[in-house]
């Protein structure tokens, strides 16, 4: 549905989909190096490439008179850009004006406990945080050197400044499938939705991807084991499709890129942090948009850029983990587009 707000046309792609929904990955740094996310020894992107907090804004506000009523930010670890609140607290504008009905982030928590309560004072209502573990050793290990204790006082504060929480969990083969049931029984026992994601092959990393990878199927049938999952039609706007746990009583999403293709309903495009506009996680096809912001300073020419973008958004994705070439399907980090 068009925005009664927005100032132009909606934006419709080649096959009929509205997009309404953008992610925008504030940052390609990270406080942590997840193994199947990131190389230990990252590049990260020259600073000077980096959109600026102002133009970020001013992006995002093009996107927001185009029709788009979601936002979510994302990175790298988009808490850990400098001045982030300041951002964070000037979209909130779209908010109180009625142009967007949301505004969120995927965060892996380890700032929480320090802004929680100015998020919440921002208008952010619920947030997705990621976890794979409850163990502190696999945590350190799966994060490379992150800190259990802190990302759990992370969740407490936003709890308790009253927002909601969904828990990511990327499920890996030989690491988190036995520990999931107790995932599910921590998040539903808090009152926190549980979403598990198949890995994606994206980046070079480490590891090899086709060891890390878990068929949710293969998940989801020994699930079935212990509890009594039923496929519910709950939707968040997400690719993850839900059923709801008989005995604990809460919801589990499943994200399955590489199992379900889930590109029919896709609402959303991704900016990354030095203004490039990717229009399918799975596809290396861009547009920039840094060019035409800075080169006027009126928004037409991005627009037009914006619009030009949209009119290739592709059909969508065809993610293979390839056990003959082991390369990725996607050159870049999901660092870079924030998954
Ligand atoms: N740093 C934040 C976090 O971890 O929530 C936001 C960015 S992170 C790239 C977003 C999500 O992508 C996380 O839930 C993470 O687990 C997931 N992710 C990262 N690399 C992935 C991959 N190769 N396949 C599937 N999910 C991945
Ligand atoms: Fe950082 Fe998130 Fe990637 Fe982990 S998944 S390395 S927390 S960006």
């Amino acid at each position: 549905m068009p925005s009664p707000h927005a100032s132009q046309p909606a934006m419709i792609d080649p096959f009929g989909r509205s997009i309404t929904y953008l992610r925008v990955s504030v940052t390609d740094r990270c406080d942590f190096r997840c193994t199947y996310c990131m190389a230990e020894d990252m590049a990260f992107l020259p600073k000077k490439d980096l959109l600026s907090l102002e133009e970020i804004d001013r992006l995002v506000t093009v996107f927001v008179d185009k029709g788009v009523r979601k936002i979510r930010l994302t990175g790298g670890e988009p808490l850990v850009r400098k001045n982030v609140m300041h951002l964070i607290r000037r979209l909130s504008r779209h908010l109180d004006s009625g142009a967007m009905d949301e505004l969120t982030l995927t965060t892996n928590g380890s700032q929480l406990a320090r802004l929680a309560g100015e998020l919440a004072d921002c208008g952010i209502r619920r947030i997705n945080v990621s976890l794979d573990t409850l163990d502190r050793e696999k945590f350190r290990a799966i994060t490379r050197w992150g800190d259990l204790d802190r990302v759990m006082a992370g969740i407490d504060a936003a709890q308790a400044a009253g927002i909601a929480i969904k828990l990511n969990a990327v499920a890996l083969k030989d690491f988190n499938e036995r520990e999931i049931p107790d995932l599910l029984r921590f998040a539903h026992g808090r009152s926190m939705d549980l979403t598990v994601i198949e890995t994606m092959p994206m980046g070079e990393i480490e590891a090899d991807r086709t060891d890390q990878y878990l068929p949710l199927s293969l998940l989801r049938a020994s699930l079935e084991r212990q509890f009594t999952l039923t496929d519910i039609p709950y939707r968040t706007g997400g690719p993850a499709r839900y059923v709801h746990v008989a005995e604990t009583g809460g919801k589990l999403g499943f994200i399955t890129p590489m199992t379900h293709n889930f590109c029919e309903s896709c609402n959303r495009v991704r900016l990354t942090c030095t203004g490039t506009l990717y229009m399918c996680l799975g596809q290396d096809d861009a547009a920039d948009l840094r060019g035409p912001l800075r080169a006027s300073p009126d928004d037409l020419l991005v627009s037009d850029a914006i619009d030009e973008a949209i009119g290739r958004k592709p059909k969508g994705h065809d993610f293979v983990i390839d056990r003959r070439s082991r390369r990725p399907a996607v050159a870049r980090h999901m660092s870079v587009t924030g998954g």
